[in-house]
């Protein structure tokens, strides 16, 4: 039998002439040393192929590496649910025959179609499995998330393979999940086989100390007890874990203020225990050192660590002489240098990531990273009503500019943490950002960074994943996909009979969100954190809590606020005519229901929110003022019921302390206008709910596993 040699550019794979037309071959070749990313080719034999599986068909494969058994089974087991006989896999077959094979890494793969069957390569065996998981897309799979209600199984009459020859590779070398809550990691096993299937190949687990609140970060000793039941999912699907958080000041603890105050920062005054530690300090240098091998020990399959700095706005680094000169990002650089001459020392393939994220978002100007120190831009403080890479936007612009000056400056690697699934900044809600997600990793994709990570967080489980999710995944692999067809798939996997109706809600959804998501400088200075003493008159606020910002802004949000509730009108339509006639699928499009009713809640609160600053900033007669509050109160009413009827009672307390925040700003509307008896009861009363849900959550997270 002859043999020709095939340079795919990432192997070299042997392939039986017989079965090929040579120029095909060759235009495979052309893609594959040409620019690769997110393309695709489609080569049709020219005699006809007889693709349908009967019995006689058989799976073949060598390999014995657990993902490329996996892949086997996968697809052994998804054939017998379309109806197809079980296949016997067998280490060879001369005919009519589903070969799988790979070479040593990567994602990329190549299925060929021949008169005996088809050929899945692999670059490695990971690309072997997505290749078997790309099959069955092409057969009709599809997994919009991760539950039984997001997969879509096709049941045709007969099983016809296809007889185009294809060859993928991803736009991104690192595509991850981030899961950011214990809510979520309890979910874990549903997760990680979703992101396999979806051909993402990254699971990063974002812990928090056991100490800190687990509100937006998994509690260490949550992931310490599923490691051992996530880890191998994990490793069989030849996924990589990346591991780690805000956990740098646990590397100098605070016992040590009062005999070595100079390990801590110096805050223009005195030595302060809040905030990171002095990084210029051989002292504090030591300990860090120490502590960040002891880490990379505890936690030796990372193939990333993330120990990143405190988690604040600004003002959390050293100004004592020897620091002074160096910005938060250089001093942030300098112990994460530090950290990764010990992480050289203990596992010398790892990496360690450097966090640009608020105050460190600048490019380092002193300190160069290590080898093994890549990058990983957190760009929260962004509109998404626009792309990223919007040069012309007031916020997206500057940060672009940031981003591109950072990627030049850490060549070891560089990717991007993004918020498409954060129910904290999207204030437990996920508005569907399709267009965003595109825009945005089309010009990730064009600044060169290697890996796009989307942060998986919230304050109770969704009931419906969204077409984020899949959107997200879709794009990662291929940021030419168009948005719109993945939000139409999404909608009719979950509803197939009224999947026009759902997916017409959707639309809707994403035109009000996109008008609230367009906030402005003036509005995003407005975010503070609110750790005071005084949580009503300096009430935490986030990315969208600007309302009291000044004129025109307030004003001009308010509009843009009324248009977005217009907008939902004709997505309450649709979803009434969807209720009244959807049949099969009611379960799962009354878990879309919900979150999209959940998604409009929030924006009515919103505009009631902003109606109440605005009567107040135009000094409107008190009555009038008063009377915007009871209605926005009202509306904060609705989304407690709304919390009675779908949060489980085991994750009410942390989204009740969330909501309360909702609470906090309208009491700091009415502070300004109300008598003092009044400010005193509403201050009484907003504290005394505030220590009963951190009372009831500090139980739940000391007595609960
Ligand atoms: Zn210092």
């Amino acid at each position: 039998m002859q043999l020709i040699l095939i340079q795919l550019n990432w192997d070299t794979v042997c392939l039986e002439r017989d079965c090929y037309n040579i120029a095909d071959i060759n235009s495979v070749e052309g893609l594959c040393s040409s620019e690769r990313a997110g393309h695709r080719l489609h080569l049709q034999r020219t005699e006809d192929m007889d693709h349908h599986l009967t019995s006689r068909w058989v799976i073949e494969l060598t390999s014995e590496h657990p993902t490329a058994q996996l892949a086997a089974q996968e697809l052994r087991r998804a054939i017998q649910r379309m109806g197809g006989p079980a296949l016997n896999i067998t280490g060879y077959a001369d005919d009519r025959r589903l070969a799988l094979r790979h070479g040593s890494d990567g994602d990329g793969f190549v299925r060929i179609a021949d008169e005996h069957g088809l050929t899945l390569i692999g670059e490695g065996p990971r690309g072997l499995l997505y290749a078997v998981y790309h099959l069955l897309e092409t057969l009709g799979w599809r997994w919009v998330g991760p539950g039984p209600a997001d997969e879509y199984v096709p049941h045709p009459s007969t099983i016809t393979f296809p007889t185009t020859t294809v060859a993928e590779q991803p736009a991104f070398a690192r595509r991850g999940l981030v899961i950011g809550h214990d809510l979520f990691l309890t979910q874990g096993e549903a997760w990680i086989e979703w992101a396999a299937r979806v051909r993402l190949n990254t699971i990063f687990i974002h812990t928090i100390a056991d100490h800190g609140m687990p509100l937006g970060a998994c509690r260490q000793r949550t992931w310490q007890s599923y490691r051992n039941r996530l880890w191998p999912l994990m490793h069989t699907r030849g996924l990589r874990l990346e591991i780690g958080g805000h956990h740098l000041t646990a590397a100098i603890p605070r016992r040590l203020f009062r005999q070595q105050p100079d390990l801590f920062r110096y805050d223009g005054r005195r030595r302060v225990a809040n905030g990171n530690p002095c990084p210029t300090n051989s002292a504090t240098q030591n300990l860090v050192y120490a502590w960040a091998k002891q880490w990379f020990r505890a936690e030796p399959a990372a193939a990333v660590y993330h120990l990143w700095p405190d988690d604040r706005l600004a003002g959390g680094w050293c100004a004592c002489p020897q620091c002074a000169g160096l910005s938060p990002a250089d001093q942030s650089l300098l112990l994460v240098n530090v950290m990764a001459k010990a992480l050289a020392e203990t596992n010398p393939h790892a990496r360690l990531a450097y966090l640009a994220y608020h105050d460190t978002f600048a490019p380092p100007q002193q300190m160069t990273p290590a080898a093994n120190v890549e990058l990983l831009i957190a760009p929260r403080r962004r509109s998404y009503a626009v792309g990223i890479g919007d040069s012309k936007h007031p916020i997206n612009g500057p940060l672009a500019d940031a981003i591109t000056a950072l990627r030049t400056t850490f060549p070891a690697g560089a990717g991007v943490f993004e918020y498409y699934l954060d129910g904290i900044l999207f204030k437990s809600t996920l508005p569907p950002l399709g267009e965003i997600i595109a825009a945005d990793l089309r010009a990730y994709h064009k600044w060169r960074l290697d890996g796009v990570y989307v942060l998986l967080t919230g304050d109770r489980p969704w009931l419906a994943p969204g077409p984020n999710p899949y959107s997200f995944a879709a794009l990662a692999w291929n940021p030419q996909h168009d948005p719109i067809v993945l939000r139409r798939e999404y909608a009719a996997v979950r509803a197939p009979t009224t999947a026009t109706l759902l997916d017409c809600a959707y639309a809707e959804l994403t035109t009000a969100w996109q008008r609230t998501l367009n906030i402005t400088p003036a509005e995003v200075q407005r975010q503070q954190l609110g750790l005071t003493r005084d949580p009503i008159t300096q009430p935490p606020r986030d990315l969208l809590d600007g309302y009291d910002a000044p004129p025109p802004h307030c004003e001009q949000r308010l509009v843009a606020l009324h248009d977005a509730l217009d907008t939902l009108h004709a997505g309450e339509t649709a979803l009434a005519a969807a209720r009244r006639s959807a049949h099969a699928e009611q379960a799962a499009l009354a878990g879309d229901i919900a979150e999209w009713t959940a998604s409009a809640l929030v924006l009515r609160y919103f505009a009631a929110r902003q109606e109440a600053a605005v009567v107040q900033a135009r000094r409107a007669p008190p009555a009038r003022q008063r009377q915007a509050i009871v209605t926005a109160r009202a509306t904060y009413a609705e989304l407690l019921d709304w919390a009675t009827r779908y949060v489980p009672h085991s994750a009410r307390a942390g989204h009740r302390l969330l909501r309360a925040i909702f609470a906090l700003h309208l009491d700091h509307l009415e502070s300004r206008i109300a008598p003092p008896w009044r400010r005193l009861y509403l201050r009484w009363q907003r504290l005394g709910e505030l220590v009963r849900l951190l009372a009831q959550l500090w139980w739940d997270w000391h007595t609960k596993p």
